[in-house]
């Protein structure tokens, strides 16, 4: 039996974050809305209207093009009518992009487990503007315009990836990327991703492509990888069974956790593409161009790289850090204070940090514990001005009050307890109340000081510096 490999390529539809649609003033984002709210004669295509271009959609483009280092951005792209009859697409025809796009070339990187990377090619970006949503309700169906007119960016890859992991690892780095640039929340729940797989099998190291199949709007990163692993599975029982591979449209069925065959698909022919003549080509000059790649930040890997580097972390390190750029730059403004000890900040960040943020649910940028505050505190758990314990508390402290942490250890009284005296007395009081253990150490078991320093640690409330109470106890309990 030969051994097969997959060839996938996805096209994915991006929803873009811009306030208004891509040809009308309407609300983009109505998620929350109540059907048919946000529509006007514009969006909905009534007679005599005319589409007027958002430039934000543009823009919003143009930088994820240039993310994806495009080959060309085009200074001068047109958009076509693509010809299409059905119910919530009320003007008959979509307003999109043809043989003139946005952008052509480019390439997605995924990171490998090594550090190194695998490069997905994108062969062609173009701006459209989306049908509204049809909903199934018993026997009716009903329309909702509101997403009519809502500003699309379609990509199409080559056909590069090999496994359903990859395809997977496509959609979390194209997801962090548009997160990271601000254009987009890239939620599939919200169908701010959606993504269709083209999906073929040939034998391994082979160069054909053969027949493929169309796996259609799939709606979250995890049923994709499913749904295209059913499909390399399918292919290659029926190809070692004898049979061929037909070009079939496929529907994920979530619950089932199967492939659906749909009716077959348009080709492009039926489309009857031409150019849309109510609107100007779009022409990006030089000044525009530099203007929009002005925003452009440095990009989540070459960061991750750039941490490693700099300072001095781990590849995991980095790799958790660079996952969100609010995070990243967090972390860079808490190094830039305490200074040179970044792995400290790091593990700060990775460990307490970031636990915070997920149960609040709340962005790097919106906590009230500013980097200027936990710089603080990291310097007052290395000047031994506060314990390590209580440091980790000030955090959610320092978050639910708003205050200083230098206010707070001192309304609150936190300060390190490392005072000769009193550590002596409350360590003599332990021991006076515990002459069971204290014969259990003086019989040799001497790792029962861990569980004196716990009781000291206890009643100064987590205050009493540690390497301070070892050696008191030490010292009392040689006596
Ligand atoms: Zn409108
Ligand atoms: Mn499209």
């Amino acid at each position: 039996m030969p051994e097969f490999e997959a060839v996938i390529g996805l096209e994915t539809h991006i929803q873009l974050n811009t306030q208004s649609k891509i040809f009308c003033g309407c609300k983009a984002d109505s998620w929350e809305d109540e059907a048919n709210t946000n529509i006007c004669p514009v969006c909905t295509g009534l007679p005599g209207v005319l589409p007027v271009l958002n430039r934000n959609v543009v823009e919003s483009a143009v930088l994820l093009a240039a993310a994806m280092q495009a080959d060309s951005i085009q200074p001068l792209s047109y958009f076509a009518r693509k010809n299409y009859f059905y119910p919530d697409l009320p003007k008959g025809y979509q307003i999109s992009q043809y043989d003139e796009p946005l952008a052509r070339g480019g390439f997605l990187q995924l990171p490998l487990p090594d550090g190194g990377t695998r490069l997905v090619t994108i062969e062609k970006l173009h701006i459209e503007e989306d049908a509204g949503k049809t909903i199934y309700q018993n026997d009716r169906r009903l329309i909702d315009f509101n997403r009519c007119g809502v500003p699309l960016v379609e990509m199409v890859t080559g056909p590069d990836l090999r496994t359903a992991d990859e395809v997977a690892q496509y959609l979390i780095r194209l997801r962090q990327l548009l997160r990271w640039l601000g254009i987009s929340e890239g939620d599939m729940e919200r169908g701010q991703i959606r993504c269709d797989a083209n999906v073929s099998i040939r034998p391994a190291g082979s160069k054909v492509l053969n027949q493929k199949t169309e796996i259609k709007n799939v709606n979250s990163i995890e049923n994709v990888r499913m749904a295209v692993k059913a499909e390399i599975d399918r292919q290659i029982r029926e190809v070692t069974s004898g049979h061929t591979i037909e070009a079939w449209t496929l529907q994920w069925d979530e619950d089932g956790g199967s492939l659906r065959k749909m009716r077959s698909k348009e080709t492009e022919a039926d489309y009857r593409y031409f150019r849309e003549p109510d609107l100007l080509p779009i022409v990006l000059d030089e000044e525009w161009l530099a203007e929009i790649l002005v925003r452009l930040p440095e990009l989540p890997l070459a960061r991750r790289e750039r941490f490693v580097e700099q300072y001095n972390l781990p590849l995991y390190d980095a790799e958790i850090l660079t996952e969100e750029r609010g995070f990243s730059e967090y972390f860079e403004d808490v190094v830039s204070i305490v200074g040179d000890d970044a792995k400290t900040v790091s593990n700060w960040l990775i460990n307490d940090v970031q636990r915070m943020i997920r149960e609040l649910g709340v962005a790097p940028g919106d906590l009230k514990l500013r980097p200027v505050h936990l710089a603080k505190i990291i310097q007052m758990v290395q000047e031994k001005a506060i314990t390590t314990s209580t440091g980790k508390d000030l955090l959610m402290k320092v978050e639910q009050s708003g205050q200083s942490p230098e206010q707070l250890v001192a309304d609150l009284g936190l300060a390190q307890v490392s005072d000769e005296d009193v550590l002596r007395e409350v360590a003599a009081k332990i021991i006076a109340e515990n002459p069971e253990q204290v014969k259990t150490y003086q019989d040799g078991k001497v790792t029962i000081l861990g569980w004196f320093v716990g009781q000291i640690m206890r009643e100064t409330k987590g205050k009493a510096n540690p390497q301070k109470v070892q050696s008191i106890l030490e010292d009392l309990l040689a006596e």
